[in-house]
């Protein structure tokens, strides 16, 4: 069995889990509260007397009430299951935290792949990025710039609320030396945003033109963030469609970190590039994954290795 396969097993498998476990206990909370909501002020002991007799003799009235129950636990259970995937999305584990990374090291026939975006959200470009991801049934990484997600909270959740990872790439995207201060300001607020926003806290850092010296990514390290940049560079913001699809397909390999850009001006090309560049990795076996998963990927091996020493 592949990694990947075990990996997207054990998510199937928490997923489940976890509805189970929270949908049982949802059913118990919900019940009452429905009961209630059905009776014009009832006092507490009428409430238990009309439950018992609807239990006992089902009407249409009892009916009504399940099929509410039913529709609020299913509904429930939804929020739950996408909650689940994007946590499970966007938990790094613990050796990459504090680090500076360009990639995953994977065995070479692990081909696993993640596309990143940066420099959203933006308007049009973010959501036709995420409408052919959807229809091609991937999960990408998108590093947000504060200010841009302040102006479109929205499209910020739309992104978050498809399950797709999201990191940090600074609020104001300038190339300025900063001091510890200042840099705190830049990525603390991005931070705080995407959280108050989508409800994800984020662990992962790309610093703007991924400069690595200005006092950003060294504050980022400080905080404990996984500093990531990238294997792949489309150079999507200076080339044309089909040269950044070639750049994307000469430095793909397993473990690549692919950089490309939803925001920051005009994205149409990398629009347009990304179905073929898409088509091409899986032609050539690739699995789409995020920089999260890819990272639990390595993690899985490495574990897989020492026990295979010991
Ligand atoms: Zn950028």
């Amino acid at each position: 069995m592949t990694n990947l396969k075990r990996l997207w097993r054990r998510r199937k498998a928490l997923t489940t889990a976890f509805i189970a476990a929270v949908g049982s206990f949802l059913v118990g909370v919900t019940l009452p509260i429905d009961l209630r909501s059905n009776q014009p002020e009832p006092p507490q002991t009428q409430v238990v007397a009309v439950s018992q007799s609807q239990v006992q003799k089902p009407n249409s009235n009892f009916n009504r009430l399940q099929q509410a129950i039913g529709q609020r636990v299913e509904f429930s259970q939804q929020a739950i299951a996408q909650l689940q995937e994007n946590r499970f999305n966007s938990s790094l584990p613990s050796q990459f935290r504090g680090i500076t990374l360009r990639q995953a090291r994977l065995d070479p026939k692990h081909k696993a792949i993640a596309l990143t975006f940066d420099d959203g959200p933006w308007p049009t470009t973010t959501t036709q990025i995420l409408d052919i991801l959807k229809k091609n049934k991937i999960k990408a990484t998108f590093f947000w710039v504060g200010r841009y997600l302040q102006t479109h909270p929205e499209l910020g959740k739309q992104v978050a609320n498809a399950g797709h990872a999201i990191g940090n790439h600074s609020w104001n995207h300038n190339y300025y030396k900063y001091n510890e201060d200042g840099a705190a300001r830049e990525i603390d607020r991005t931070t705080s945003l995407i959280e108050e926003l989508t409800g994800v806290k984020t662990s992962m850092f790309r610093p703007p033109g991924g400069i690595l010296n200005n006092g950003l990514a060294a504050y980022a390290e400080k905080k404990n963030y996984a500093v990531v940049m990238w294997s792949a560079d489309s150079l999507d913001w200076r080339t044309t469609t089909q040269s950044l699809t070639e750049n994307v397909m000469r430095q793909a390999n397993a473990g690549g970190i692919v950089l490309m850009h939803d925001g920051g001006g005009n994205r149409s090309r990398t629009v347009e590039a990304l179905p073929d560049i898409i088509d091409r990795l899986r032609k050539e076996g690739y699995k789409f994954v995020t920089v999260p998963e890819l990272l639990q990927m390595e993690a899985q091996n490495l574990k897989q290795q020492e026990t295979a020493k010991k």
